[in-house]
């Protein structure tokens, strides 16, 4: 997959998409799928936790939709355990997250069109153009600084032309 291009659109959705994400996923659902959960109170204990497998240390709190071991120290929301569980990035994490709990990914494009992704590339190209630019002007002049005889004769070794 490009995460690249993920990144990208999820960055053009600002927090809303995120948020929209926490407020619909369920953190009970996604460890319920690698361990058991059993209601204590207010907290869901793991009968083994998906990190560590040490019984009963890990505990999730539905309602602030977060997780904590203290066996391993694991912890976090939907998106750090999915990143940890499943080993993936965060537009991974975001994706997974989106899909397994339908939220549609595809509104939070409209904010940045293909038009604005172009002119940000071209100004990223120019902003390195730039950059070589002025490297190799700091490059000519420390040599003419030193080689005051420029032009360098032909076979000069220290000649960066
Ligand atoms: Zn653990």
């Amino acid at each position: 997959m490009n995460e690249t291009k993920s990144v990208r659109e999820y960055e053009g959705a600002g927090g809303g998409f995120i948020d929209k994400l926490r407020n619909t996923a369920d953190i009970l659902l996604l460890v319920s799928e690698h361990t058991i959960l059993k209601r204590r109170g207010d907290q869901h204990i793991a009968d083994s936790c998906p990190f560590c497998s040490s019984g009963n240390s890990l505990k999730v709190d539905s309602k602030k939709q977060l997780y904590h071991c203290f066996g391993c120290g694991s912890g976090g929301d939907i998106f750090t355990y999915v990143m940890e569980k499943g080993n993936a990035s965060f537009p991974e994490a975001l994706r997974y997250i989106a899909e397994r709990f339908n939220v549609d990914i595809e509104k939070k494009k409209k904010e940045e069109t293909r038009e604005s992704i172009d002119l940000r590339e071209q100004q990223a190209l120019l902003d390195d153009i730039k950059d070589i630019n002025k490297q190799l002007f700091n490059i000519v002049n420390t040599y003419l600084a030193t080689h005051p005889t420029f032009p360098a004769k032909e076979g000069d070794p220290d000649c960066p032309f």
